[in-house]
């Protein structure tokens, strides 16, 4: 059984699927795919090069974050070509690690759900991780030094929680105390051990 989770900026995603995997639970983090794609060497890297010109291109040889962040957050154009490189390919790789999961469930981790999305119909559920937006503001602030400003355009550019909600099975209140959130997921984690069982009858 695979979960897809997913989240706005700084909601907790990646908290949530720390503490899954601290249950033995198996992560696909798209985060993660994507940065290897866009790393040094990674499989993006001539696509990037080739539609964006040498400056997408750090001195390392990885993808220059900041270049392409200035780039795609000012032309709506040039976001879609970036996402048009890297989006096939990050559906491709978490495919490929579907394919080799192993365990009850697993979790399929993606940042910028939608209805629309396709990520949707490779999951059989969708777990939404949420908090209200001041603290999305104030985490994304303190781990990232971004201002309120540029972090509401950010919030703005993602889905609404309405529009989340209207495709999420189940929801998870990722405010205030680390104890409850590991309850929560304690309780999660027991009625997706079930849903398991249950899909594989
Ligand atoms: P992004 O989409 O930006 O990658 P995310 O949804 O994966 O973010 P996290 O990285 O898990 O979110 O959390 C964002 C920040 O908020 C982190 O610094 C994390 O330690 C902190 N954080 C997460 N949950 C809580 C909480 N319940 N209380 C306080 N801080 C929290």
């Amino acid at each position: 059984m695979l979960i897809g989770l997913t989240g706005g900026i700084g909601s907790g995603k990646t908290t949530v699927s720390d503490l899954f995997a601290e249950l033995g639970i198996k992560i696909i983090d798209t985060d993660v795919i994507s940065q290897n794609l866009t790393a040094a060497s990674g499989s993006a890297i001539s696509l990037i090069l080739e539609n964006f010109g040498p400056q997408s291109i750090a001195l390392d040889g990885s993808m220059d974050r900041k270049f392409m962040r200035t780039k795609v957050f000012n032309s709506s154009n040039e976001r879609k070509k970036l996402e048009s490189i890297l989006h096939p390919l990050i559906r491709e790789e978490a495919k490929r690690q579907i394919q080799n999961l192993d365990g009850p469930y697993s979790i399929l981790a993606v940042p910028l759900m939608n209805k629309d999305s396709s990520w949707i119909r490779l999951c059989d559920r969708i777990l939404l991780v949420d908090c209200p937006k001041e603290e999305q503001i104030r985490r994304v602030e303190l781990r990232n030094g971004l201002g309120p400003t540029e972090i509401q355009k950010i919030i703005n550019s993602q889905s609404s929680i309405r529009d989340k909600l209207s495709f999420a099975d189940d929801v998870l209140f990722n405010y205030g105390e680390r104890e409850y959130l590991k309850k929560e997921i304690l309780r999660l984690h027991q009625i997706y051990l079930k849903l398991s069982g249950a899909c594989s009858k």
